[in-house]
Order: C-alpha cells, then sequence, then structure tokens
C-alpha cells in the first residue's frame, strides 16, 4: 500500500489527546493510516505483535512516525524498506506500560496485512492491533504484561464476541510470513495477568 504521506510531522500537542478525566490517562493519536471496518463486521479477535525500530531500540519515537506516516526513511539503513509502507496498530504499549491509541476501536487499522483466522482471511478487518515495543532477545517487562492485559479486558468489555481464547499473535495469523510478539512474550504469563487484572480504567476512543 503506497500513497502521498499526508503531513503530519512534527506531532504537535494539538494532536494528542488526553483521557485527562480518568487516571489512567491514555495518549491518543490518529494515524492516517486507517479506514472503515467493512459493514457488519464485529470485532472478536486481538492481535499481539512486537516491534522494535531500529531491531533491538526500544527508547524511540520511529514507531509513532511510522503510524504517522512521518517517518524519515533516511535516518537509518534499515528504514529503507519502510518507505511508502502504510502501518498502523490501534495501540502501542511501550516498555513502561504507557500505551498510545492511533486508531479508533471502531476503524480498520492496518497492523495484519495477509493473515487468517480460523478459515477467515483479512484479520484486519475483524481484529484489534496491540504493538508491544519488543523483540526477540528481551524478555518484555512485568509493565508491558500488565498494561497490555489491563487493555485487553477494557476491550473484552465493549465487544462482546472477546474473549481471552481470541487473543493471538501476528504469527498465528500468519505462520511463516511473521514471528511476532515471538519467544519471549509467555502466554502463560499474560493470561495469568488478564485474570488478575481488576481496574478497567482506561478511556479508549
Ligand atoms: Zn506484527
Amino acid at each position: 500500500m503506497k500513497k502521498n504521506t499526508i503531513a503530519l510531522c512534527p506531532i504537535l500537542n494539538d494532536d494528542i489527546f488526553l483521557s485527562a478525566a480518568h487516571d489512567k490517562a491514555m495518549r491518543q493519536l490518529r494515524s492516517p493510516h486507517q479506514n472503515e471496518r467493512p459493514t457488519g463486521i464485529n470485532v472478536d479477535l486481538i492481535v499481539l505483535h512486537a516491534i522494535s525500530l531500529p531491531p533491538g531500540q526500544f527508547e524511540s519515537n520511529h514507531i509513532e512516525n511510522l503510524f504517522m506516516g512521518c517517518l524519515d526513511c533516511a535516518a537509518h539503513a534499515d528504514f529503507e524498506s519502510l518507505n511508502g509502507l502504510e502501518v498502523s496498530a490501534h495501540f502501542v504499549v511501550d516498555r513502561a506500560g504507557e500505551i498510545t491509541q492511533f486508531v479508533g476501536c471502531d476503524q480498520r487499522a492496518w497492523h495484519a496485512g495477509l493473515s487468517e483466522w480460523e478459515g477467515r482471511s483479512g484479520c484486519n478487518d475483524f481484529a484489534i492491533g496491540i504493538e508491544m515495543v519488543g523483540d526477540e532477545e528481551r524478555p518484555f517487562t512485568p509493565a508491558q504484561y500488565r498494561e497490555t492485559a489491563r487493555l485487553c479486558r477494557v476491550l473484552m468489555q465493549r465487544y462482546p464476541l472477546l474473549d481471552a481464547g481470541r487473543i493471538v499473535g501476528h504469527e498465528d495469523i500468519a505462520p511463516g510470513r511473521k514471528w511476532d510478539p515471538g519467544k519471549q512474550w509467555q502466554w502463560d504469563r499474560f493470561h495469568r495477568s488478564l485474570q488478575r487484572i481488576r481496574r478497567l480504567n482506561l478511556e479508549l476512543l
């Protein structure tokens, strides 16, 4: 998917919407990489991903810029292949467990690519995409387990078709093509976090 990039950078404070009424404020941006879900489609899948840009680097705003359509692809040799790439996820969970929302949940984000789940292809149509900052080398942080679980529980409240069994990895819906969230993501630990979460106080778009 290529197109003229919408000039949204630098990201201005005016573009940032905080759910200030809640004690768990979430940073919210609007990615240009989104469109409508097909009519009559219900959200019934959560896809967990892992991402780092450049690979192995966790502390940068490159992921945010990629999803906002304004990554400087000349900034790093590894970014060349990303030139013109239009991708996004509904949410990014950073290493501190801070969550940024890029696409409203009822909209379609562009995270899954060629994919299939239970015989249905094009998982972006019916899935929520959550990117966790990480790689296959270092463990995900306790805050990421906790806050990703909190986010999933809030989504399960909003979309009744979702349940713990309908949270999958990108590698599950695009086997052989995608590795993430990969071997560092401990699904058992995540499912325990899902059960333990009590405060469901995130306000989502
Ligand atoms: Zn992925």
